[in-house]
């Protein structure tokens, strides 16, 4: 009995040792790991509250104007003029859409397009819109008219409002490629508002995309594109095109119908 307990007596030692180095191996790759995630992986337990608490950066104070505007952001469209625009069938000529005595402009069909002179990467948009208030057209012939974000990348602006169309074609989609989550349509006698956020496609020095652009659409307070990827360029026929590009403008749509816009303004991410 005596005999047999040294030797394993002695065995359970080396085991134990092996154990140990093993252990002690285990362990060396457990810092490791969590060094390199502290803050996933706390080695003990914090009892302080204030541990956990950042004091920087602090975040810059915004405030509100009387329109609601943010303090820091790039006005638009002011109600008053569009400065802040040029024609893109001639890029030298001023915007030449109509601007109206309530504080906003209409679209002056067959004019062409209008765009912003100044270009923009990342951002957050707030535009608002309303249909022609006479009713005439259907599908997309009715208040057609659309948000290029980078000049390539149509958010629609379509009545959608009892007025059946192709689902990825109708308001809030991101033409021909994602259908809204949901309708979000007021009456066509009121004001939409869009809160669109936007990051931009990255694309390498060989120019393949290595990132997709993305869009979130919030339409009169709802999401209707949720972080959607954008595919490429929003073609009218065909497949999305990927054509590698930095900041550029936002354009608006001229589609012919006389829609209007207000209180437009961009703060870049
Ligand atoms: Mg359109």
């Amino acid at each position: 009995m005596i005999r047999n307990f040294i030797p394993l007596v002695a065995l359970g030692l080396l085991v134990s040792c092996n154990d140990m180095n093993k252990e002690s191996s285990e362990d060396s790759e457990m810092q490791t790991t969590a060094t390199d995630s502290v803050s996933t992986q706390p080695e003990e337990e914090i009892t302080d509250p204030e541990a956990t608490e950042f004091w920087d950066p602090e975040p810059a104070v915004v405030s509100f104007d009387k329109n609601n505007i943010p303090s820091d952001a790039i006005v638009l469209f002011n109600g008053e003029n569009l400065d802040a625009w040029k024609s893109v069938t001639d890029t030298t000529a001023a915007a030449p859409w109509t601007i109206n005595s309530d504080g906003s402009f209409t679209v002056k069909a067959q004019s062409g397009d209008i765009e912003t002179k100044e270009s923009f990467g990342d951002m957050q948009l707030h535009i608002e819109w309303r249909a022609p208030q006479e009713v005439v057209g259907e599908s997309q012939g009715r208040g057609n008219s659309g948000i290029f974000l980078q000049k390539k990348y149509e958010v629609q602006v379509l009545d959608s409002y009892d007025n059946r169309t192709y689902s990825n074609g109708q308001a809030s989609s991101i033409y021909k490629q994602s259908v809204p989550l949901v309708n979000a349509t007021k009456p066509t006698s009121e004001w939409q508002t869009y809160d669109i956020i936007y990051h931009q496609p990255h694309f390498d020095g060989d120019g393949n995309k290595t990132q997709a652009g993305t869009v979130t659409v919030i339409h009169n307070g709802v999401v209707t594109q949720d972080h959607t990827e954008i595919q490429g360029t929003t073609e009218y026929i065909g497949h999305p095109k990927n054509i590698p590009h930095g900041e550029a403008p936002i354009e608006l749509q001229d589609h012919g119908n006389p829609v209007s816009y207000r209180n437009i303004w961009v703060r870049k991410l």
